[in-house]
């Protein structure tokens, strides 16, 4: 399908912590690509972390939108459809993806759309004063259009409103996705959720929806902990004044039989608390840091004795084509709750007081209205 190159708003990191809101110009689709029209786009704690990756770069990568455009060979998009992106893309038939093990593809990094300059044959892009700019992830969602592979965009069932939909690609893939697909979690399991932020929140939703007996939420805010009941957390527990955690483990303990907890989870992203899981499980149990927390941490290697499980998964070991229409049908059923999530809106200008928003604490998922 022909079309014209766009232009439009969008934000640029530039590096060395700052950005700016200006035009861009979008190019349109080639061979396997899509051109989205972004409607709204989750901010997350790697956007922030992205103010210093290396610049000039287009930020976001929680975004649903609109096909504005496909490239030749495309198949099953149609021109308006509403779409979500997902930020780990896969290839499909590399080792990783034939063993289901798609956040691991091993050609993600090739999934990019060429660049103006590149060698490649087709040479499009986004450009930003002229010169071609990255994306985030490949994305580059705070942004009016998007220029991505097909291999990224996942139909939307039509009456899931794009501002909830967007945050479906990130938190609540990573959350669900950790407790169902890699934890594994089972009817009447205990679980406990270090953390009640966007990803803990879903870790909660996710270990409801598998039918959890025991769902044990952790932090020190208490609005976050009444949300979490709200998600299906049957106890909580306050960090507040409990700086060794003796009062923690001991109560998470006693609410666990004795034993410690069938999973445990650390969503707070400081690297501090990354091992904490493993004090939480019983023998034989499953500690998971899902909040991508980095930095050095150190434990004593006797926490992992009596077959515990450490592990750090990528985005809830997504599987696009299967994940994301299960997502879409346990909202539809009511199983999973996404409005209340979406805590806080903002203009693309007012990314700052998004980051803000974020950092004290006050916003669960702040998202940007960008069309
Ligand atoms: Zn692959
Ligand atoms: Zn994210």
């Amino acid at each position: 399908m022909s079309s014209a190159t766009v232009t439009g708003p969008a934000v640029i990191a530039d590096g060395e912590g700052r950005f700016v809101v200006d035009t861009i110009e979008v190019d349109p689709p080639g061979p396997g690509e899509v051109r989205v029209a972004i409607a709204a786009a989750g901010v997350c704690h790697t956007d922030h972390a992205s103010l210093c990756w290396p610049g000039p770069l287009v930020m976001g990568h929680e975004g649903a939108g609109h096909v504005e455009a496909t490239g030749e060979g495309v198949e099953g998009f149609v021109v308006g459809q509403p779409v979500l992106l997902n930020w780990a893309i896969p290839c499909g038939n590399c080792f990783q993806c034939a063993r289901g093990a798609d956040p691991l593809c091993e050609r993600t990094h090739e999934l990019d759309v060429p660049r103006l300059g590149d060698s490649r044959a087709h040479p499009g892009g986004t450009r930003w004063r002229g010169r071609p700019v990255d994306r985030a992830f490949h994305l580059g969602t705070f942004a009016s259009h998007a220029l991505v592979r097909a291999e990224a965009v996942t139909p939307l069932p039509p009456n899931l409103p794009l501002e909830l939909a967007c945050i479906l690609g990130c938190a609540v893939m990573t959350g669900v996705g950790s407790a169902i697909n890699v934890a594994n979690v089972l009817p009447g399991d205990a679980v406990a959720v270090l953390g009640c932020g966007g990803v803990g929140l879903n870790v909660i939703q996710g270990a409801r929806i598998a039918g959890a007996g025991t769902i044990i939420a952790i932090d020190r805010v208490p609005a976050r902990l009444d949300l979490a009941v709200r998600l299906g957390a049957t106890h909580v527990l306050s960090t507040d004044g409990d700086a060794d955690h003796v009062r923690l483990l001991a109560e998470v303990r006693e609410l666990t039989g004795g034993r410690g907890a069938d999973h445990a989870f650390e969503a707070t992203g400081r690297p501090e608390l990354a091992f904490l899981p493993l004090q939480l499980v019983r023998n034989g149990g499953n500690a998971l840091q899902v909040s991508g927390a980095h930095g050095p941490a150190t434990l004593p290697l006797t926490d992992l004795f009596w077959n515990k499980r450490y592990m750090a998964p990528l985005y809830g070991g997504c599987v696009p084509s299967r994940d994301f229409p299960r997502l879409y049908d346990w909202h539809a059923q009511g199983l999973l709750e996404l409005a209340s999530l979406v805590s806080h809106r903002y203009r693309l200008e007012s990314l700052d007081r998004a980051f803000v928003d974020m950092l004290d604490g006050r916003s669960t998922k702040g998202v940007l209205l960008v069309a």
